[in-house]
């Protein structure tokens, strides 16, 4: 069976870990929804990709019930206001 034929000190082992972090992903924005989105992917949200639709979402709301959801939203912020 293989074995480390060398002790890895704890500063090898620290220099090591200091390419483990995590980048920040940089997300940009839907330019149909609205909603953040990972650049050069079809949006999950709405299906959209270069302006036009190109996948059906499945989502727990139909396509009126987002209408009427987001009628309800702005009828509130109306009424805030
Ligand atoms: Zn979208």
């Amino acid at each position: 069976m293989g074995l480390p034929g060398h002790r890895r000190t704890s500063s090898h082992k620290r220099r090591r870990a200091s390419h483990f972090a995590l980048k920040r992903s940089n997300l940009s924005v839907c330019g149909h929804c609205h909603q953040p989105v990972v650049p050069h992917r079809v949006c999950a949200n709405c299906g959209y990709y270069r302006g036009r639709q190109v996948i059906k979402v499945k989502s727990k709301l139909s396509a009126k019930a987002r209408a009427k959801a987001s009628q309800a939203a702005s009828a509130a912020k109306d009424k805030k206001e």
